[in-house]
């Protein structure tokens, strides 16, 4: 069977994306400031149950303007999970400081919790909690830690738009949260980011930052130095149309997850499946498997055989106390290594038929029977191609 290619993300647009943009370009308002950047702000403030959201330009400055904000420099550390993406440590290191990688809980692959008061140091100054693929992480352990220690923590929340813990919005459960807008997130504009916050002075603090340091009250006069790591109106028109369509995009993340979760249930010897445990509601970002009795080279013939199939998945985050430029301490974090090892994400997006989902299951499924242990000898493993995000 033929089938046309099934990337493993890609941005939907259902709603008054291309109006907005229009009116844009009719206004000439194009630029940083604008209607569609209030507006998308107020929007997303609600969206978060959060008093404050700040626009910027992707979520890798978003990460950048919380550490700074947060006043994190040369000589701290700050605690963050390994598996997760790059972005989320090296806004650590932009601001000087040292990120300290944590490992992964064994059930939601988040951070783990119980392995975060052993990295504490005199120079720890806060926690970055991840909510790995749209699961939110144990935020009340994390918070009961930081609390009684004097540390910040602030959500990385670029991969769980939506999600609840305990019936709470994530983004509204640290001191400062951050949220990603890129092409293969819940929502996108392409590129772009947002902070979310309760605390004024943080928010005004941020906002500052965002724009060169530049005094909101005195043009062309610079307190401190900033950056420019505004968002366009011309992005926050694409923002709001897609975040006004929500629901829409949601609910078919969750049925595209749901199915996934029906057919691969049936086969328990071949994949775990992600879980949400019972006081949290998945956003479902990307829908990611553990490979059972399969070694890393097996699972990269696995990505190489469904890419042959026009089924575009990807490897599981790589920890990032593994990669070159963090990977000096040596320090073993095994429950991440495991599972970064064996993982796998499968196309996950709101375009995706039911067809689509079959399809992907029953070659993954066929694969996966075809390279189990007991079978490895005839493999030829290539060497696993590092995909991009
Ligand atoms: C995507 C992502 C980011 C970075 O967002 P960009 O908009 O691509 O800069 C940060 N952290 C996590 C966990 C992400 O998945």
């Amino acid at each position: 069977m033929t089938r046309s290619h099934i990337p493993v993300a890609s941005p939907a647009f259902a709603g008054n994306e291309q109006r907005y943009v229009l009116e844009c370009l009719e206004s000439t308002q194009i630029s940083s400031s604008g209607k569609f950047i209030d507006q998308f702000e107020r929007s997303f403030a609600a969206f978060t149950d959060s008093k404050h959201a700040i626009a910027c330009s992707n979520g890798t400055t978003a990460l950048h303007l919380a550490m700074a904000a947060l006043g994190v420099g040369p000589g701290d550390e700050v605690i963050v999970p390994t598996l997760t993406y790059i972005a989320t440590a090296n806004a650590v290191t932009f601001c000087g400081a040292t990120p300290v990688f944590c490992d992964s809980d064994e059930t939601t692959w988040n951070i783990d919790a119980g392995k975060i008061e052993s990295l504490i140091t005199s120079r720890t100054r806060g926690i970055i909690a991840v909510h790995l693929y749209g699961h939110p992480a144990d935020m009340d352990a994390i918070s009961r830690i930081a609390r009684s220690r004097g540390l910040f923590v602030v959500e990385d929340a670029a991969e769980a738009h939506g999600a609840l813990y305990k019936g709470r919005k994530v983004g509204s459960l640290s001191d400062v949260a951050t949220f990603s807008f890129f092409g293969n997130k819940i929502i996108t504009c392409g590129e772009g980011g947002a902070l979310t916050t309760n605390d004024a002075h943080l928010a005004s603090k941020i906002r500052l930052l965002r724009s060169n340091g530049m005094d909101p009250t005195r043009k062309y006069w610079f307190p401190v130095i900033g950056f420019n790591y505004r968002m366009s109106n011309l992005l926050a028109a694409v923002a709001l149309a897609q975040l006004e369509k929500f629901e829409w995009h949601q609910a078919r993340r969750w049925e595209v997850a749901s199915l996934y979760q029906e057919i691969l249930s049936n086969h328990p010897s071949l994949v775990r499946l992600p879980v949400e445990m019972p006081d949290v509601t998945h956003a479902f970002w990307m829908y990611s498997v553990v490979l059972k009795n399969h070694t890393a080279d097996e699972r990269c013939e696995l990505i190489a055989r469904l890419a042959k199939d026009g089924i575009e998945t990807r490897p599981m985050f790589y920890p990032i106390h593994t990669m070159p430029p963090y990977a000096g301490t040596r320090r073993r974090l095994p429950v991440s290594e495991q599972v970064s090892a064996a993982g796998l994400s499968l196309p996950t997006h709101a375009l995706l038929t039911k067809d689509d989902v079959r399809f992907v299951c029953e070659r993954l499924i066929v694969h996966a029977q075809e390279l189990t242990v007991s079978t490895r000898t005839a493999v030829v493993a290539p060497a696993c191609v590092p995909v991009q995000i």
